[in-house]
């Protein structure tokens, strides 16, 4: 274990700490921020908002994308756009970030759990299809649960640490069903499935610039899609359903203040400008630890690979946070104490959404794929390389 951590050191040429991911700064930031900043349009205001929505729409193939103040809020909007509601219940995996379920349970729905693929560690497509076969059946184009009598509204597989889930299948099945697919890309930017961006598979992608993405707006997130009337419906609801008016304040319904400010978006446009150089940088990382990784007993996590060997090349991973898999929980343990001991900071990935009190009760299918990468899975150093 000593001998990873030089390694790591080495690579990072840090001695002292080196961090999970840390973002970097290196391009216009400081120049839109001081433009921003001159203007006196900081906040939810500005042309940084409108800019950086038309690339980011560009950059990911979408015909409309629309900022937000988080990924969190981002996610929310696309199940009420994916028109998800009170009581409804939603597919997603047990292996994901909190936000996923807690999107969901904003609304009032129910998170229910399917399994994750080995080696996408995303939504596994023959769960999903298992899981409805044997649960649900189609009435007139609704999906419902044949146990909770519940409809089931939309699917949301995440694409975790970047590594795309199999998604032509997912929306396949999706589509058969009658369920709509949104999709959380929040990890994703700059990952692509069969050529086409993580997140516009679906009806909505969700995505997030919090401080340890790939691309950050210190805290920020979008929503992309292809549907005008959606898109419109976004823009509406994230900002306080007002009507334009050149001066009278008009609502006409109870929406959400969840427009990203200026400020942010315009460290965003300087972000996004940098996009291509970081991936650069992050598969070039992945490739270093691949190597170092194959004289170990300890497995690199490749864009999809599983343990098993089987791979498909459909998938170009982003390579956000680079991750290995362990022999055991006891090893992990080992390793987490070690290397964190050292000044190397790793993390385990999530705890299983379905242990979490608040989750505990809902729906699940056999989650035997995440409670094997559960115990198994830990990220390591993963900063774009200055
Ligand atoms: C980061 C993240 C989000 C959204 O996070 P915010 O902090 O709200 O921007 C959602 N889902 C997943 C899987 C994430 O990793």
């Amino acid at each position: 274990m000593q001998k990873i951590v030089e390694f790591i050191q080495d690579t990072f040429k840090r001695k002292d700490f080196v961090p999970l991911h840390e973002p970097r700064f290196i391009g216009n930031e400081k120049k839109y921020l001081n433009d921003c900043i001159d203007s006196t349009f900081v906040s939810s205001v500005g042309k940084y908002v409108d800019q950086f929505e038309k690339e980011f729409a560009l950059k990911v193939g979408s015909r409309y994308a629309i900022a937000t103040v988080n990924g969190t809020s981002a996610l929310h909007i696309s199940l009420i756009l994916a028109d998800v509601q009170r009581d409804d219940e939603v597919i997603t995996q047990p292996l994901t970030f909190i936000a996923t379920c807690n999107a969901i349970s904003y609304i009032g729905a129910k998170p229910i759990f399917v399994d994750v693929d080995l080696d996408t560690m995303g939504l596994s497509p023959d769960s999903l299809q298992s899981f409805l076969e044997i649960n649900c059946e189609v009435k007139e184009n609704i999906c419902i649960n044949k146990k909770t009598g519940k409809t089931i509204k939309a699917c949301v597989p995440m694409h975790t640490f970047g590594h795309p889930c199999r998604m032509e299948e997912i929306k396949e099945i999706c589509d058969k069903w009658s369920i709509s697919l949104v999709e959380d890309a929040a990890e994703s930017l700059g990952s692509y499935y069969k050529g086409k961006h993580t997140g516009t598979f679906g009806k909505v992608g969700a995505f997030s610039f919090n401080g340890n993405k790939i691309i950050t707006s210190g805290g920020g997130g979008a929503l992309v899609t292809d549907d005008e009337r959606l898109a419109k419906k976004a823009k509406h609801l994230t900002t306080t359903a007002k009507i334009p008016h050149p001066f009278e304040y008009i609502h006409d319904e109870v929406a959400f203040n969840y427009r990203m400010p200026n400020l942010n978006a315009a460290l965003l446009v300087a972000q996004l400008e940098q996009l291509d150089s970081f991936l650069k940088s992050k598969r070039g990382l992945a490739q270093k630890y691949k190597e170092f990784f194959s004289n170990e007993d300890i497995k690199f996590i490749e864009e999809p690979c599983n343990p098993a060997g089987t791979r498909t090349k459909d998938s170009k991973s982003n390579y956000w946070l680079q991750a290995i898999l362990l022999k055991d929980k006891k090893q992990r343990d080992e390793f987490l104490e070690f290397t964190n001991k050292s000044g190397v900071m790793t993390r385990p990935i999530w705890g299983l959404m379905n242990e979490l009190e608040m989750f505990k009760d809902c729906q699940k299918d056999d989650l035997k794929n995440a409670t094997y990468l559960e115990a198994r899975i830990v990220n390591i150093p993963s900063s774009v390389i200055l």
